[in-house]
């Protein structure tokens, strides 16, 4: 082989080992750019979900709205409920800072659907029982055996008797059987899909949804950061 071929031969090598580095950095800052998006404190959409005939909590034009997409068999959401919510409920809720919406998700089937339609039914006959309902409701899962069935027309009529202001179960009961307020948790199961809610909670302030909702202290970041928007 005579020097130029040599030559040649060693220039195709070099091409090839810098190539292949070029290739490896490439993938390397394809999986260093996917960390970093995963390991965010949370992903934006262009805007919030359209919170008109949700039930709202708070100061209706309060700039920030902290969103639940929540589920009453959920046992995770029936947490955030004792452990986040009351923080802030005292914190920014009741000062008129945020307001606070919940929106049904059905992940756990007939039960999930029943409980939301007993939520939308309340909610339409006196706003103001729902979030004692919701409350109450959530108060009834069980904590050994959430699984089992629990979310019953019986157990509902049993709770919806605890309320204050009263309920009118009667019209509750007729209600549940027509399912009355279907459209309602239509509306929810569709916020639920443009929103890509993969689980419950997902909680959302304003356009951002949280990674982790047990995270209290990115909750206040985000909502600090909306405020001052
Ligand atoms: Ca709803």
């Amino acid at each position: 082989m005579s020097s130029r071929y040599r030559s040649k031969a060693k220039n195709n090598k070099k091409l090839v080992i810098f190539t292949s580095i070029i290739i490896v950095l490439f993938i390397l800052l394809y999986f260093f750019i996917q960390a970093s998006k995963s390991g965010g404190e949370s992903g934006a959409f262009k805007q919030g979900p359209d919170l008109a005939n949700q039930p709202v909590e708070g100061m209706q034009d309060a700039k920030v709205s902290i969103v639940e997409f929540g589920d009453y068999k959920c046992p995770s959401c029936k947490a955030w409920g004792e452990q986040i919510y009351p923080k802030l409920k005292e914190a920014y809720i009741d000062s008129g800072k945020v307001k606070f919406a919940y929106i049904n998700v059905l992940f756990h089937g007939d039960e999930s659907k029943l409980g939301a339609l007993a939520g939308e039914a309340v909610w339409k006959q006196n706003p103001e029982a729902f979030w004692p309902f919701h409350k109450a409701l959530f108060a009834e899962q069980p904590t050994d055996n959430h699984d089992g069935l629990w979310i019953t027309p019986d157990k509902i009529e049993e709770i919806a008797g605890t309320i204050t202001p009263a309920i009118n179960i009667i019209q509750l009961k007729q209600d549940l059987a027509n399912q009355s307020n279907i459209n309602e948790v239509n509306i929810d199961e569709q916020l639920v899909l443009d929103f890509n809610v993969q689980q419950t909670p997902t909680i959302m302030i304003n356009n951002v949804v949280v990674n982790n909702p047990f995270d209290y202290d990115t909750i206040v970041k985000i909502i600090e950061e909306q405020a001052n928007e």
